[in-house]
């Protein structure tokens, strides 16, 4: 298999790399991990692609605390970061990396509020129907714990899984403002911080009687 076209950076962004996203509107963020339980796994891989389509794949290594041109970036308050399932990755990068990620939009959110038609949101399926592109999920679970030799297949499905969410955002916003959804959605993408913090307080039914 071919590496296609993606930057392996390690332990964080460099400043030229970041000089660049700095000037993007929007970012896509996605992040591989040793589990789904952000208190208990650790961190192991940042992706991000801007609209130019230029993807750096960031290697965290273990016991790293900190990333702070990657906080600079994810903080920055005029760029969207955007994400496939938000409530995860913001729970991660918080925990690990102290980052508290802002704005956001998530495209799973957008996707149910948009595409009532179906009960299809995981990321396959929207880049699926959006794009027409068949994304290979065979390296999801994998073992991402060992950054330094990371298999080809594992790195390019990592850049992948950033490289269509700006085009898949645009869509979901054009289709959520037809509908008369897109301030409802906004509403949830404001409420995503605190159902973290709730998160990670490990608070599970606050809101249930
Ligand atoms: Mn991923």
């Amino acid at each position: 298999m071919t590496l296609q076209d993606f930057q392996v950076s390690d332990r964080d962004l460099s400043e030229v790399t970041l000089g660049q996203y700095l000037e993007s509107e929007a970012i896509a963020v996605d992040t591989e991990t040793m589990g789904l339980l952000p208190l208990r796994d650790r961190l192991c891989l940042v992706q991000l692609c801007n609209p130019e389509g230029k993807v750096t794949v960031v290697r965290i290594a273990k016991g790293q605390t900190d990333a702070p041109n990657l906080k600079k970036l994810l903080e920055a308050a005029h760029i969207q970061k955007v994400f496939h399932f938000a409530r995860f990755d913001i729970a991660t990068l918080r925990h690990h990396l102290g980052i508290k990620v802002q704005p956001i939009f998530c495209t799973k959110i957008a996707s149910k509020l948009a595409r009532t038609y179906t009960n299809r949101h995981g990321l396959k399926e929207v880049v699926q129907e959006l794009e027409q592109v068949e994304l290979d999920k065979s390296a999801q679970s994998s073992d991402w714990g060992n950054a330094a030799n990371l298999s080809d297949t594992q790195l390019n499905y990592a850049a992948n899984d950033v490289r269509y969410l700006l085009s898949v955002q645009q869509k979901l916003t054009t289709m959520l403002q037809r509908e008369q959804r897109w301030e409802l959605a906004q509403e949830c993408f404001q409420a995503l911080p605190t159902i973290v913090s709730l998160d990670l307080l490990q608070f599970k039914d606050l809101f249930e009687h």
